[in-house]
């Protein structure tokens, strides 16, 4: 809730690049496992469910609070991130390039990157976006609860050993929490415009 999702598409779009949302790639393989019965708790479970992964990006199930929860979790394991590492290096480096969005693109899966974006938006207002999209998608759900979900997985995603939630040195920061949509899109056109000005 970020607004990270958004502007890669939108870039993308302006570019005429192709997009991946690497979080989707988390999100399946805990979605997998959700419906197996198995245990997030087992790096073994979880990593059997990254076997023939197929992701079906308009299912709704994807983005609920329990497979986000799951997700966050196993995307602790290592050998999870390492199973996954492949398929998002490969879409990287195609030829004409491409836009990727996910927590350690800059850092791990594409450090040599010619444009990095950190976005970044206030706990608080994370939470109020996320709860709109909840309630428009008809589903129910509580403020203080959505905030307490977005703070966990912040704590997890940032002090876990693996490839933690943190920006690329050379990574521009956009902190979208007081701006439209709109405007946070103009904002990354113009950043990335910029730094593509400097470096080619
Ligand atoms: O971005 P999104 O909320 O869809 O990601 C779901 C979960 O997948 C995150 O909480 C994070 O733990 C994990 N993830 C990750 N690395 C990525 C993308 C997502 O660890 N590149």
């Amino acid at each position: 809730a970020s607004g990270k999702g958004t502007i890669a598409r939108a870039l993308a779009r302006h570019f005429r690049l192709p997009h991946m949302d690497t979080g989707l790639l988390y999100r399946a393989v805990a979605l997998k496992l959700w419906r197996w019965g198995g245990d997030p708790g087992s790096e073994f479970e979880a990593l059997r469910a990254c076997d023939d992964l197929g992701v079906e990006p308009d299912d709704p199930e994807l983005r609920s609070g329990p497979v986000s929860e799951i997700a966050s979790r196993i995307s602790v394991y290592p050998p999870i991130r390492a199973a996954l590492l492949k398929r998002q290096q490969d879409f990287a480096r195609q030829d004409g390039g491409a836009v990727l969005d996910g927590r350690d693109i800059g850092t791990v899966i594409a450090p040599q990157a010619e444009v990095k974006l950190f976005v970044t938006a206030a706990p608080e207002i994370r939470a109020q976006r996320r709860l709109e999209e909840i309630l428009s998608r008809g589903m129910r759900a509580h403020y203080e609860e959505v905030l307490a979900d977005i703070r966990a997985r912040d704590r997890r995603d940032s002090s876990r050993d693996v490839a933690p939630l943190k920006p690329a040195p050379d990574a521009i920061l956009l902190d979208t929490s007081d701006l439209t949509v709109d405007q946070a899109i103009a904002k990354a056109l113009s950043l990335v415009e910029q730094r593509l000005a400097v470096s080619r």
